[in-house]
């Protein structure tokens, strides 16, 4: 009876698997449990390791889960705010706004800040981009952060403006960041569920899932708005106007690098390429390499475990944008006093990540109005990579070094390009 009373009151309020209003840690081996959870789609497991994880699902879940004998501990969240200690140090969202409102002020000539929308409760969603002549769309390889779209997973939200202000700062001193500024346009979003955040609450103002909430591939979901959190539809909308090629995604409650697919057992048709970047980061990180649970502190998501919806597989099946989730902290709201030193061992990922997005090829057009596809072709490996849109006669794609083929076609042209993919990349004009 329970089991059906949990369905529907699931069912009744958003339909499927992203209402997260309960959520539960559960210090047991997750194998046991995997079928009776695989059978329950209203039920979001998480953060697996091999001394528990974490299931969240809709109003009843704890009860639903003691009457089958589970052993819980609570996680979410609303309550334990009221309880100071936990947020002590942490700015709250209007000290996060602030703060990004000063360094853009501070830095006006490669700073910009803008809000891509509203959150359910009207807060801002703002993005700072980095770049030099920051008020121009220049022909540059564009890259994005987004942390913290689980509201209480909020080390990364302070990574996050730790690294702007670096950034901003080192301009003009620091030779490596001078050019990743001069050459790349970095945007850098550290609070995509400033509701969720400001409850210490996975889940946005009602208690979705934004990592279950975009277009599911799989299920061949359109690419569309409908029924989504305005959260999720903000940068549905901001990705589809920007051209990102490569994006990470920052998360907390365990330490390593997960990539795509989230959301399928098949491999990425860049599945080496994305075990690279994967290490990339994680190797600059002592915890992250030197983990027990995860061979070099990376893993393939699904093999993880497997979700639907998330941000991951869809920026890269829609957006060709090679996106990466990594896990900051083990504990998902840390006390303050730690986060400097989690800064201090993610600092040189980041900036490595950042740096990767120079390892592409593309061209933009002398028209900028068109649109048109992409086949890219390994010549090395003599395989097609897939195909891809691009808009306002832009395109740059991400790839592991080699020699590629594009077939480019449009309305009323159809040429191929051969691209020789270095660690610096390239970008071409053509006249058409
Ligand atoms: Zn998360």
């Amino acid at each position: 009876m329970r089991l059906l009373i949990l369905v529907l009151i699931s069912f009744s309020i958003h339909g499927y698997s992203k209402n997260v209003q309960e959520g539960y840690q559960i210090k047991d081996d997750f194998f046991k449990y995997k079928k009776l959870f695989e059978m329950h789609p209203e039920i979001v497991i998480d953060h697996i390791d091999s001394e528990d994880f974490e299931v969240y699902g809709p109003k009843g879940l704890g009860i639903w889960l003691d009457d089958l004998g589970i052993q819980k501990e609570i996680l979410i969240d609303d309550l334990i705010v009221k309880n100071s200690e936990f947020l002590e140090g942490y700015p709250n969202f209007n000290q996060v706004e602030s703060f990004l409102k000063e360094q853009a002020a501070k830095y006006p000539k490669i700073a910009k800040l803008f809000s891509i929308g509203k959150s359910v409760n009207g807060r801002d969603l703002w993005v700072i981009k980095i770049s030099d002549n920051v008020e121009l769309d220049e022909k540059e390889p564009e890259f994005k952060y987004i942390s913290s779209m689980h509201g209480n997973e909020i080390t990364g939200r302070e990574l996050t403006q730790f690294l702007i202000k670096d950034l901003l700062e080192a301009y003009g001193k620091d030779e490596k960041i001078t050019k990743l500024i001069n050459s790349t346009e970095i945007y850098i979003m550290p609070s995509m569920n400033p509701d969720g955040s400001e409850k210490k609450r996975r889940g946005n103002a009602r208690y979705v899932d934004l990592n279950r909430d975009f277009p599911d591939w799989t299920a061949g979901e359109a690419n569309d708005y409908r029924g989504r959190q305005p959260e999720t539809i903000a940068v549905m909308k901001f990705q589809a106007q920007r051209n990102f090629s490569l994006s990470a995604n920052f998360h907390g409650g365990a330490v390593c690098v997960n990539y795509p697919w989230d959301s399928s057992y098949t491999r990425h048709p860049l599945d080496n390429f994305l075990q690279y970047i994967s290490k990339e980061y994680s190797y600059l990180n002592e915890e992250m390499k030197n983990s027990r649970y995860f061979e070099d502190g990376i893993t393939n998501g699904a093999d993880w475990y497997v979700l639907k919806g998330g941000m991951q597989d869809w920026s890269y099946i829609w957006h060709n944008d090679l996106q990466v989730t990594v896990e900051l902290s083990g504990t998902k709201w840390p006390s303050y006093s730690r986060i400097p030193s989690y800064y201090k061992d993610n600092k040189a990922s980041m900036i490595r990540y950042l740096e990767l997005v120079h390892q592409g090829a593309g061209f933009y057009l002398s028209d900028s109005a068109v649109n048109g596809k992409v086949k890219v072709v390994s010549l090395d490996e003599d395989k097609v990579i897939g195909e891809f849109n691009f808009q306002h006669g832009e395109f740059y794609k991400v790839l592991p070094t080699g020699t590629y083929k594009y077939l480019i076609t449009g309305d009323n042209f159809n040429f191929e390009k051969i691209y020789e993919v270095t660690e610096s990349g390239q970008l071409e004009r053509i006249e058409l």
